[in-house]
């Protein structure tokens, strides 16, 4: 299989063309220094993401409140991520940084609130 990827490791933006085998490269072309074949290694074989949604909020000056993960996590792990998100019900104030979920999904990554929210009033 072949893919071809942007590296965006730096503004440079080198264009990655790919060979793939059993999931791993077996060629690379087209990256400029090392930092790009670090970046295809890691887009093929265990891509990660920051995870940026909202949680609900109830009682609070905020229907939704933004969350992020403080690192990246498995791509393969977005969706149950999605899904541990909406089961969260956040009805205590909180500070933008705070943290909402420690070991979010056992994953050792923490849910933080990006937005401050209030008790209603
Ligand atoms: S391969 Fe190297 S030079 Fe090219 S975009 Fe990536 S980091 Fe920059």
């Amino acid at each position: 299989m072949n893919k071809r990827l942007t590296c965006i490791e730096c503004p440079r933006g080198c264009v990655l063309s790919i060979e793939i085998e059993n999931g791993k490269i077996v060629s690379l072309k087209g990256n400029e220094c090392p930092k790009g074949e670090k970046y295809a290694a890691a887009e093929v074989e265990n891509p990660l993401r920051i995870l940026t949604s909202a949680v609900l909020a109830e009682g609070l000056d905020l229907k939704m409140v933004a969350v992020r993960t403080d690192k990246p996590i498995p791509k393969a792990k977005l969706f149950a991520a999605m899904e541990e998100i909406k089961k969260i019900r956040l009805s205590h104030p909180v500070r933008c940084g705070e943290v909402i979920a420690e070991n979010f999904l056992g994953l050792g990554v923490r849910l933080l609130a990006t937005r401050r929210a209030l008790k209603e009033s």
